[in-house]
């Protein structure tokens, strides 16, 4: 979809819930490169919009690339940062793969997540491409109640992190 916002709750959820080592940058990383694919496509005026990112193959593929990309991007940011931070000591005391498996495991639950979530609205989806076409989950939900569902979701995730957070 292209309000990817609303993609962002179930990681917030599971950020609050879930493993501390959960990447949250990574599944939102997920989650803004495979609707890529749908602006690509509403810039050109091409539809139909949600093509191959937007199968449960390539949500994972991008997600796994999204998890790889991030890794690398905090690879080289924790390089630059002071000896004495925090965030430093932390993820040094990390091996390297594990903070790699860490990442693309959340990149892949952002995939995968978010392929499930636009399956319940977009009729134009493939999601078991190349094995299977159509996509007979869209409607099951109103889109309205979905964004509200979600966006609730993702309000009281946010104020659940904000407050349980260790500082
Ligand atoms: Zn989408």
């Amino acid at each position: 979809m292209p309000l990817t916002p609303f993609h962002f709750s179930p990681g917030l959820l599971t950020k609050v819930f879930g493993p501390r080592s959960f990447w949250l940058t990574s599944f939102i990383a997920a989650n803004v490169l495979i609707d890529v694919e749908v602006l690509y496509y509403l810039s050109r005026d091409e539809p139909p919009l949600h093509r191959y990112l937007h199968t449960y193959l390539g949500g994972s593929a991008a997600g796994l690339l999204a998890g790889l990309l991030m890794w690398c991007i905090v690879m080289i940011i924790v390089r630059w940062m002071p000896a004495g931070s925090r965030w430093k000591t932390r993820l040094n005391q990390t091996p390297k793969t594990r903070l790699l498996n860490q990442s693309l495991l959340a990149g892949l639950i952002g995939g995968i997540s978010h392929v499930f979530l636009d399956s319940l609205m977009h009729d134009d989806m493939h999601p078991f491409w190349p094995f299977a076409t159509g996509n007979t989950l869209a409607g099951v939900i109103s889109v309205p109640a979905l964004h509200i569902g979600l966006g609730l979701l993702g309000l009281f995730s946010l104020i659940l992190w904000l407050l349980l957070r260790e500082p």
